[in-house]
Formats: C-alpha cells, sequence, structure tokens
C-alpha cells in the first residue's frame, strides 16, 4: 500500500512488535550484546546487519532515519549530528581530493564555507552557478574530474527556488548525481527525486525538528543513481574497499550502496553521529511536520502580501507571493506552500531595520529559522555586521533586509505585530 505523506509523518519508520512500546523507544546505550565473538565478527565484516556500537549505528536512529527515508520516497537514509555534517558526508562520501563539484551559488553561507574553504583545503574544488544559469552555462561549469552537483530547495536565505529537473538533467548529462539540501522545504511541500535529484540532504534542525530542540541532519539516498555505470568517477563505490577485506559497496549492496558507505567510511572515521535522545525529539517533530508546514505557508503568505502593500515596506521575497521572480517555478515545484521564512526591506537602510525589529513584540531576534516561534534576524547588524553597505551588496544582502521566520501563531497577531512596530519607524 502506497501512503500519503501524512500517514508516513505520523506511523513511518516504526513498526512496533506485540507488546512493545507504542512511541518509539529511546535505545540510550552506546553498546549491544552478542553471544560470541563470531555473531560480532560479521558484524564488523558487514556480512551480517546488526548493531554494535552507537557511533556507527543505533536503532533509535534508524527508527527515525527510516521515516524521513519514507517520507523522500528514497531506498536507503542515515542521520547526521547537524546538517552540516549531513552535506559534508553527502559529498565527500563521492568526491575527494583531487575531485570536483559544481554548486548553485545560492546556498546557506555555513554550507558555501564548508565547501569553498574548508573541502577546498581537503582538495576539493567547487565551482559555483547561479541558480538561474542557462543549460548551456551549466555545462560549461562541468570537468571530467566532476563528481556531483549540489542546489537547495528553497535557498536559505536567498528563498531562490531551484529548478531541480534542469539541474538533474544537467547533472546526468555528465554522469553525476545531484544532491539536493530539501531542509527549507521538507518532504512535505517538495520531493526533490520526483524532479530527478538523486540524493537529498536535511539540517533537521529546522522544521522537521521545529521547535528549536535538537540539532541534526539527514541524508537520503534515492537508489536511482547507476554507479557502476559510471565506475570510473566512482572508485570509492565501484572498486573494494581494503578497510573491509575488500567488499564493493555497489555490487554488494545495491540500492543501498551509498548510505553503506558514508556510514562504513565516514561514519566510523568522523563519528558526526546524533544522540538517541536527539532522533527521539526529532521524531516528535516529524509526527507533525504535515500539519506544521501547511500552517508555516499560509501563514508566511498572509505576511508577505500585507508587507508587499505596506508603505513603509521597500520590497518583499517570497515564492509564494505573486509577483516573486521564482512564484513560476514555486508553482511546479512547491504547489502546497513556500515554507514560512520572509525577507524583505524596510524604507529607511539599516536604521530603520533596526527600529522595526526593537520594537517587535512577538518576533523574537534570533539566529535562528524554521520553528514554531516567530523571529527575526536583520544580517547587516547581525551575521554580517562586519561588513559595510558595499560589501553587504555584493554578498547580496542588502543592508535593509530582514529575514522573518514566520511561526505558527495566529496570522492576525503576527500582523497587528508588524502593523505596531512599523508605526514606530
Ligand atoms: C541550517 C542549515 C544547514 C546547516 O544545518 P545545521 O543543522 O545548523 O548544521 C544546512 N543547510 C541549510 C539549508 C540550512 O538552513
Amino acid at each position: 500500500m502506497s501512503k500519503h505523506i501524512e500517514t508516513i509523518c505520523v506511523q513511518g519508520g516504526y513498526v512496533p512488535g506485540n507488546g512493545e512500546p507504542r512511541s518509539v523507544p529511546i535505545i540510550q546505550s552506546t553498546t549491544f550484546k552478542y553471544a560470541t565473538s563470531e555473531d560480532m565478527g560479521k558484524l564488523f565484516d558487514l556480512e551480517a546487519s546488526g548493531y554494535f556500537y552507537s557511533r556507527l549505528q543505533n536503532p533509535t536512529c534508524d527508527y527515525v532515519a527510516a521515516k524521513i527515508c519514507e517520507m523522500e520516497g528514497g531506498a536507503a537514509a542515515m542521520l547526521t549530528s547537524s546538517g552540516q555534517a549531513a552535506n559534508f558526508y553527502a559529498v565527500f562520501n563521492i568526491a575527494t581530493c583531487g575531485d570536483h563539484v559544481v554548486a548553485s551559488s545560492s546556498i546557506y553561507g555555513g554550507t558555501f564555507n564548508l565547501f569553498a574553504v574548508t573541502m577546498k583545503k581537503m582538495g576539493v574544488e567547487f565551482t559555483f552557478v547561479s541558480p538561474d544559469a542557462t543549460d548551456e552555462e551549466l555545462d560549461a561549469a562541468f570537468r571530467p574530474n566532476t563528481k556531483a552537483m549540489f542546489g537547495e530547495t528553497i535557498a536559505n536565505p536567498a528563498l531562490t527556488v531551484l529548478d531541480i529537473e534542469k539541474f538533474a538533467n544537467a547533472a546526468h548529462r555528465h554522469g553525476v548525481p545531484l544532491i539536493v539540501d530539501n531542509t527549507f522545504a521538507t518532504p512535505v511541500l517538495c520531493n526533490p527525486f520526483q524532479w530527478g535529484a538523486d540524493i537529498v540532504t536535511h539540517s533537521t534542525t529546522k522544521y522537521m525538528d521545529g521547535h528549536a530542540s535538537a540539532v541534526g541532519g539527514a541524508i537520503v539516498d534515492s537508489g536511482n543513481f547507476d554507479w557502476m555505470a559510471h565506475a570510473d568517477k566512482f572508485p570509492g563505490l565501484c572498486t573494494p574497499d581494503e578497510s573491509y577485506h575488500g567488499i564493493t559497496y555497489a555490487t554488494k549492496f545495491g540500492k543501498a550502496a551509498y548510505i553503506t558507505k558514508a556510514t562504513a567510511q565516514l561514519m566510523r572515521d568522523f563519528g558526526s553521529t546524533p544522540s538517541p535522545q536527539s532522533a527521539f525529539l526529532l521524531n516528535l517533530g516529524l509526527e507533525s511536520l504535515h500539519v506544521r508546514m501547511e500552517r508555516h505557508s499560509e501563514n508566511a503568505l498572509a505576511v508577505a502580501n500585507f508587507l508587499k502593500n505596506h508603505p513603509k515596506i521597500a520590497w518583499v521575497r517570497y515564492s509564494g507571493l505573486e509577483g516573486d521572480p521564482y512564484h513560476a517555478q514555486a508553482q511546479k515545484y512547491l504547489p502546497k506552500g513556500s515554507c514560512g521564512v520572509v525577507s524583505f526591506g524596510v524604507k529607511g537602510g539599516r536604521k530603520a531595520a533596526e527600529t522595526f525589529m526593537k520594537h517587535l513584540k512577538l518576533g523574537t531576534i534570533a539566529t535562528h529559522v524554521a520553528d514554531a516561534r516567530t523571529c527575526c534576524l536583520h544580517p547587516a547588524s547581525s551575521t554580517h555586521r562586519q561588513m559595510n553597505d558595499q560589501e553587504l551588496e555584493a554578498a547580496g544582502v542588502s543592508a535593509d533586509l530582514v529575514r522573518l521566520s514566520v511561526g505558527l501563531e495566529s496570522k492576525e497577531d503576527l500582523i497587528a505585530d508588524l502593523t505596531q512596530a512599523l508605526e514606530q519607524v
């Protein structure tokens, strides 16, 4: 029976047997016992599946990973301790020293830093392309050593909407998978696999958790990319792994090859594993994700419409809004809503934005997005405060930009709060 996303959010991943706990159990144990060394040896050789040490795998984390896998319609998935770890593993699992990756330039600042600075030091080079690039411009970014393409469904904080189909086609023309960070959309609003993406990542810290309780990440593999058809590009998957007695992931594990390799090698060696307690909290968030995403989107659209018509607002960006440059793309990829994040400029620039935010009573100032409580950030006076106005423009962050993460409060109350704060400007 193929289930709807609402049912998977509530019941996916964990199916208790007779007399077992109805809620996902928290298996707060680092280690697992075996009767014989031989039994355990088989786990170490990847000859049998099972748990032996929670740095690699833990039942609670696996239940929750299985739910996210089902939500995305994937073949295999794993949790990580953060979204940063998820994006690092997702790329590093197939691109190492001497390799190259093509990425959209419209991505989260932390991911940009990971790619352009830290992974560069590790010998992985990135070419950044505009999310609006033509097919020809995309093709021109690929090199013989390109191993992956990367983009965000709804970019944080630019709020551009990725043309997933265009990016997937470009990646596949060059024999590499498309990795999509689906954090802001979540599988409730967009299913990147449906449009040709091969691997999806998440910062579960955002809407999936939804209550600002636990930092976490996830990687889901569609199982659709044929590694063996491009064996020369992906030796890590298609040739024997000496650290596991010569097994070849792509032939031994089929559609689970990519996730098995990421768990067996990267989790083993880097250890960015989530705690079972955090996975339990994430699951609580997932159980209501479908209800929350609808309301976040509805509230944000109402707020965006209000701001668009306000005389003290210079501009508004929200792909759900008619007239937004990404509205047509949002109708294709995000028919159920454009999430809760809206960005806008207050007339009067930096000073006006600061005054406006100081007077908000419901919207709190926080370096966070995507939780139940409305919050906002003025990058020019916080995350980007070392930059002057010209440098801000160059970074695509104008001095007047306010990023508002619209929560689950009453939209009438939120609009009343914005109204009184704008009166102070
Ligand atoms: C927050 C975020 C990340 C990083 O996730 P953490 O859980 O903070 O490590 C990655 N991608 C996107 C789109 C994000 O919003």
